[in-house]
């Protein structure tokens, strides 16, 4: 059973062909897609679409760019409707360097960390080019669920990640990144999860990406941890029902 924790379904690359691209994803074995929302209309149509299919799991948020075109009454607005909707996750928030207004970034990201807490549910953390940043505010917030998606930062600041009982959400790159590999090999199996970012973040460059594409990053990270397919996929999974289905987090030492 394959898990796909980071994608986008309600972006336009999906429109014309959505139910083949579900009907793809459950015969490759996909159990679960969460689709996060990136600002107020992708947020509503994220909860539209796992209203109609029970596969899809609503995390909801606001991206870091988006975040910068609204003024603090409409992200408090949003923060309101995303506690009222009652989220699987939240996402896609976080801090990314390569926009301007780091403060204003941060003022917003620690709105997102407490409601995560506040609700109980997991946070999946976007982090580009602001690690180390995003670590602190985490660690000094006393986040506990939390999921590092597409983490391309130092082995050291993925060391904190992991003695914080944090997760790793690996996507499909990894077939051609010596980075994601040099990652899964350095972290613990029980730190790991999928994620496709899909149409996003494709193995194959201008090819859109698609949660089926799952199964090809679990061969890729079995082959790395020298375990067979089916037992990295078992890991994957039970790591995703320790996190999200409130299983037992011993393991994570939390
Ligand atoms: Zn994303």
């Amino acid at each position: 059973m394959l898990i796909d924790v980071h994608s986008h379904l309600d972006f336009p690359d999906f429109e014309k062909d959505f139910d083949k691209v579900l009907e793809r994803a459950k015969e490759a074995g996909v159990f679960a897609i969460i689709s996060a929302g990136v600002n107020p209309e992708s947020n509503r149509k994220v909860l539209e679409i796992a209203g109609k299919y029970p596969i899809v799991k609503p995390a909801l948020g606001i991206y870091p760019s988006d975040a910068l075109k609204m003024s603090d009454s409409e992200i408090e607005n949003e923060i309101g409707f995303i506690r009222k909707s009652g989220p699987f996750a939240v996402s896609e928030v976080g801090l990314d360097g390569t926009y301007p207004e780091m403060e204003k970034q941060k003022l917003v990201f620690e709105k997102f960390i407490m409601l995560a807490k506040e609700l109980d549910v997991p946070l999946i953390v976007h982090s580009r080019k602001a690690e180390s940043e995003t670590v602190e505010m985490l660690a000094r917030l006393e986040a506990k669920k939390v999921v590092v998606h597409c983490f391309m930062g130092k082995l050291s600041i993925a060391k904190q990640i992991e003695d914080n009982g944090w997760l790793f959400s690996v996507p499909c790159i990894i077939q051609t990144s010596s980075q994601f590999q040099e990652l899964v090999k350095k972290v613990k199996s029980t730190h790991l999860l999928t994620e496709t970012d899909a149409p996003l973040l494709s193995a194959v460059k201008g090819k859109r990406n698609e949660p089926a594409f799952a199964a090809d990053t679990i061969k890729k990270m079995a082959e790395i941890k020298g375990v067979a397919k089916e037992e990295m996929e078992k890991m994957v999974f039970m790591n995703y029902q320790r996190l999200f289905m409130g299983g037992p987090q011993k393991a994570l030492n939390l």
